[in-house]
């Protein structure tokens, strides 16, 4: 009986071991097949939300927005995100959570005279407009006065349009003439680029002139839709692979510039504050 006893435990053992390789080997498979499944919706994540998150994952990026940013969102912004999302380009505007980001900066830098470059049709600008003070002023400078008309009867209805200058134009010519006048010099306490990434690095140059010592230049999109750690062969947007050189050129210069310093935030599409330090 003994012998029998023992082949029937072995092969119990036996055949235990069996399905517990066979469970391991499932719940591999099953692994594989989330992570490729994860990796796909990542791809197609960033192609559908382009700029607007980085983020693990879309429904972390939704607990956000849905938790603390919508219920604070300001009425007028609100009005204007979703007239924003009505334009055929709207993939160009600032994110609500990045919009809400740079009304507490603003707030928390005490800032008063303000520029910024690059406006569509004005979410961050009146993000900007918002946040700083009744005799607080914003040199708003974009290529296209259009666009920056339809949001403006949203701004004029918030109260705060008597505090944005807008130019029609491109901006670096704008930069030279402040430049020139040295009474402009270190005369803004926030700038914030979110235009031309090709020319980003012009705008350095001469914004560095412009902001106070202690004032922050804020550079938007510095992680340019994830590409910047793009491998050379990937299948990026025309625009997206255009710009992504100049991005991380931006992005070198940046990091060893001694004349500020800086914090590179996963906020929207990534931005990059420099405080000026000399
Ligand atoms: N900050 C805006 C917002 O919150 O909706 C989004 C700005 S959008 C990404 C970029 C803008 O830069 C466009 O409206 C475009 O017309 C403008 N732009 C492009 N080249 C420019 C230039 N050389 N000077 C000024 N604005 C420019
Ligand atoms: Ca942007």
């Amino acid at each position: 009986r003994f012998p029998i006893q023992r082949k029937l435990k072995l092969a119990q053992v036996h055949k235990q071991r069996k399905a517990k390789r066979k469970k391991l080997f499932i719940s591999r498979v099953l692994a594989m097949a989330t992570n490729t499944q994860d990796q796909q919706s990542q791809a197609g994540r960033h192609q559908e939300v382009g700029h607007k998150s980085l983020l693990q994952s879309d429904a972390l990026y939704q607990y956000i927005l849905e938790t603390s940013v919508y219920p604070r969102e300001p009425e007028p912004m609100k009005e204007l995100r979703e007239l924003t999302a009505k334009h055929p380009w709207n993939l160009m505007t600032t994110s609500a959570d990045e919009g809400q980001f740079l009304n507490m900066l603003l707030k928390l830098i005490n800032a008063k005279n303000t520029m910024e470059i690059g406006v569509y049709t004005g979410y961050s600008l009146l993000a900007t407009a918002l946040a700083i003070p009744d005799d607080g002023k914003i040199l708003a400078m974009d290529v296209n006065r259009e666009n920056y008309e339809l949001g403006l009867p949203v701004i004029q209805k918030a109260g705060v349009a008597h505090k944005i200058d807008f130019k029609e134009g491109p901006a670096l010519p704008v930069l030279d003439q402040l430049v020139e006048d040295e009474k402009n010099h270190g005369s803004f306490d926030f700038i914030f680029v979110d235009a031309d990434k090709d020319n980003y690095l012009n705008y350095h140059k001469r914004l560095i002139e412009l902001v106070k010592v202690g004032g922050l230049i804020g550079y938007d999109n510095t992680l340019w839709n994830g590409s910047v750690v793009a491998p050379p062969d990937a299948p990026l947007r025309k625009y997206v692979r255009y710009y992504r050189d100049f991005v991380m050129e931006l992005n070198k210069a940046l990091a060893v510039d001694p004349r500020i310093e800086i914090c590179m935030l996963p906020v929207g599409d990534g931005i990059t504050l420099c405080r000026r330090v000399k």
